[in-house]
């Protein structure tokens, strides 16, 4: 009858959204790993930036440590999507150990053009955020010196470098598309010589993520994104959404909703970054369900069917 009725919801769901090629090869490999070498399998680094994740892969066997020396020599250990610096697996060798390494080939690209650029004797300006994995693990590609990061177009103006140096770029992959163009704008007119990448370091899943929340947004009240609060990819969606005027929630789990927010709200904007699963958006559409009649639109954006082939020791 009319005095249950639950109040309607409109919920704009983003497409493309949640797990990208990297992550879904990621977690596969810990679990070839698992299958292949037996438990325990030490994971470097939360294996993608994702909580629920992480705590599947626990389950199954997986051990997780921040550095090699938590690692004994006889054990199997996987490195991160983010990637590593180089002494990382010169370590795992100089120790005999099985090491698989998951790095997205996107950031083993962006690594390898780090090395081409020093080999040409070009200066690198890195444009990541400070901290990240993936930016410890590219500015660990060459030697200390060889590679500044800069994180805004203020740091461009503090760079100490001439227009006749030889000076090359590299983004790390999950970066703001908009705010990366503004950075990389202002690195071109400080020094017209700079050369960049062949082809964007922002990655495919980075770049259709975004275009996707800013389809979403305009038409909400309110963007949710379900990412962690370490990944750097669902954070930029969060900034997206609201450079639209559209206020925006980073949640992990269904349950960091508060039922307030929904108070005058009669559309919400729904995505998940890169490293969330589905599981967890179907979660977060079953919990508005328990509030409000919820009817769901998807609004694609982009279509994606890249896959990446696994490491060739867990294949045959
Ligand atoms: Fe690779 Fe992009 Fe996914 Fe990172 S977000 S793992 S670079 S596909």
């Amino acid at each position: 009858d009319e005095m249950t009725k639950k109040p309607s919801l409109t919920l704009l769901i983003a497409a493309p959204r949640g797990f990208c090629a990297g992550v879904d090869r990621a977690i596969e490999i810990v679990e070839k790993s698992l299958e292949r070498y037996g438990a325990p399998v030490y994971v470097r680094h939360e294996i993608v930036h994702n909580k629920f994740v992480v705590d599947a892969l626990k389950a199954k066997g997986a051990v997780f440590v921040e550095e090699l020396d938590e690692v004994p020599d006889d054990a199997p250990v996987v490195f991160s999507a983010h990637g590593v610096p180089k002494s990382v697996p010169a370590e795992a060798q100089r120790r005999q150990m099985i090491y698989v390494d998951a790095t997205c080939p996107l950031v083993s690209k962006v690594h390898r053009q780090a090395e081409r650029q020093i080999e040409k004797g070009q200066h690198i300006i890195f444009i990541g955020h400070a901290g990240h994995p993936e930016v410890i693990g590219t500015m660990g590609q060459v030697e200390d010196g060889q590679i500044t990061l800069v994180e805004t177009i203020e740091d461009v103006q503090q760079l100490p470098f001439t227009t006749e140096d030889s000076l090359s770029y590299l983004t790390q992959t999950t970066l703001s598309v908009d705010d990366t163009a503004e950075v990389i704008e202002a690195l071109t007119e400080r020094y017209p010589q700079i050369v960049g990448p062949k082809a964007e370091d922002i990655c495919y899943a980075t770049s259709n993520r975004q275009a996707a929340v800013k389809r979403i947004a305009p038409a909400s009240d309110l963007v949710l994104v379900i990412g962690a609060p370490n990944s750097s990819n669902s954070l930029r969606l969060v900034e997206v959404a609201e450079r639209m005027g559209t206020s925006a929630k980073l949640i992990q789990r269904a349950s960091d909703i508060d039922p307030s927010w929904l108070d005058g709200v009669g559309t919400i904007g729904l995505t998940a970054g890169a490293s969330a699963p589905e599981m967890l958006v179907r979660e977060v559409v079953a919990r508005l369900n328990e509030w409000r009649d919820v009817e769901e639109r998807t609004l694609v954006a982009a279509e994606e069917k890249m896959v990446f082939k696994l490491p060739r020791q867990l294949v045959d």
